[in-house]
């Protein structure tokens, strides 16, 4: 099984209230979590324990709103290389904050980099604003689709302060799937909780558009997207963990499987359709 978004990240880079925002829910586990944050090896026990093979490293650069500089890529190739055919790390160029998209992009390849991560809420610009200007995002899109490096975007609000929601609409994601129709997108979070029809729309209409599922309350995935199986194989699993919310990676994953829902296909969104995206390394 993959959990393909996991939140490792450098906290020591973290603003401190963001940082307060992220942890109110693991008040009584947040020592055990700070030593995780910097000991792969505690990740890789944690993941045993908890029966899931591998995780993707959600990580990107969002200076204004979250404290992370671009070093959080080093950290995440870094953390990863402890064991990469279990670890997949993400990590992201932030548009306004560079000259050189695609020796930016190159460089995270070169790095081990498995995935970009755009953050539209926590980078303040849409996921399309290369319609309006923002040349630097066409480069990140366009590089990223030659070199074949998948790219994810957050949908979808966020808890945290600065944090700018109206970013988070789904069908920003339109544009780019029709200007980029070889880019793998995948989706987090459905545009939850406020834009699942926009969200289904795009996923529909698109097939190089995958949804991924942390975030949403397993419980409450089939009143969020009644029709989610008509995705087939282009849905991902994901918890969002440790977010605020999401307690526990096994207690959300053992939700989702006990939905009413084929059993074929629970397999597809939590063990093939990840391997297709991410096959693993030798
Ligand atoms: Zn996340």
């Amino acid at each position: 099984m993959t959990d393909i978004h996991i939140h490792i990240q450098p906290w020591d880079q973290i603003k401190p209230h963001v940082l307060q925002a992220l942890t109110r829910d693991h008040k009584d586990h947040y020592e055990f979590l700070v030593e995780l944050m910097s000991d792969p090896s505690m990740l890789i026990a944690h993941l045993d324990q908890s029966r899931i093979w591998r995780a993707g490293l959600i990580n990107y650069p969002s200076p204004d709103v979250m404290g992370f500089t671009d070093k959080t890529n080093e950290f995440a190739a870094n953390y990863a290389s402890h064991n990469r055919r279990r670890l997949i790390p993400f990590g992201g160029i932030h548009p306004r904050f560079t000259d050189d998209p695609a020796a930016h992009v190159d460089g995270l390849i070169k790095m081990g980099i498995a995935c970009l991560k755009i953050h539209p809420p926590h980078m303040w610009f849409a996921a399309n604003a290369y319609t309006d200007g923002l040349d630097a995002l066409a480069g990140i899109y366009r590089h990223a689709e030659d070199r074949g490096l998948p790219v994810m975007i957050h949908t979808g609000t966020s808890v945290f302060p600065a944090a700018r929601c109206k970013y988070g609409r789904p069908m920003e994601i339109d544009d780019v799937a029709v200007d980029f129709p070889d880019l793998r997108i995948i989706m987090a979070h459905g545009g939850r909780p406020l834009w699942m029809d926009e969200a289904f729309f795009v996923l529909r209409r698109h097939k190089n558009v995958w949804l991924e599922l942390s975030g949403i309350p397993p419980k409450k995935l089939l009143d969020y997207f009644p029709r989610v199986t008509e995705l087939g194989d282009r849905v991902l699993w994901g918890t969002d963990w440790p977010s605020p919310g999401v307690r526990d990676l096994r207690a959300n994953l053992d939700q989702f499987l006990s939905l009413p829902l084929p059993d074929e296909w629970k397999h597809g969104v939590t063990v093939a359709n990840c391997l297709e995206l991410f096959p693993e390394l030798d």
